[in-house]
């Protein structure tokens, strides 16, 4: 069984919860979200969600997303886009986009070949 800090620890950079915009939020993720902050949606909508039509993000006051604090405030009840980051699937069928993600993400396990590195993950996630 391959340990997720065999090819990945986050060293909380910060660097993907910053921008203007955040990944959005399917009605799994708000339902969720609401459920671990305890609150109701129009509260949320209030303080923490960025609504556009049908697409609902995260506000990002300051540049980053509203949960962000050195680290994720909202772990338990973060979008499951987050929750995936960076350790895509994508990494396994090419590896541009491991090269992409390594890029942005200084947690990537950087001593590991591509051929290495595809294997470990695709053990872990096979695993989870
Ligand atoms: S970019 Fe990578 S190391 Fe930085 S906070 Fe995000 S997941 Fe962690
Ligand atoms: S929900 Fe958490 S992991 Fe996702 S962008 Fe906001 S602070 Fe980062």
């Amino acid at each position: 069984m391959v340990q997720e800090s065999e090819i990945f620890e986050c060293q909380q950079c910060g660097h993907c919860c910053q921008g203007q915009t955040t990944v959005s939020l399917d009605p799994a993720d708000m339902a969720r979200m609401l459920a671990v902050l305890g609150i109701r949606r129009e509260t949320a909508e209030e303080k923490y969600w960025r609504v556009t039509g049908a697409v609902v993000q995260m506000k990002t006051p300051g540049g980053h997303c509203v949960f962000f604090d050195r680290g994720c405030t909202v772990h338990s009840g973060k979008p499951w886009r987050c929750a995936q980051w960076p350790l895509h699937p994508s990494i396994l069928v090419d590896e541009a986009n491991l090269s992409a993600i390594r890029e942005s993400c200084p947690g990537i396990n950087r001593n590991l070949s591509y051929e290495e590195f595809k294997i470990k993950l695709a053990a872990y996630l096979a695993g989870q």
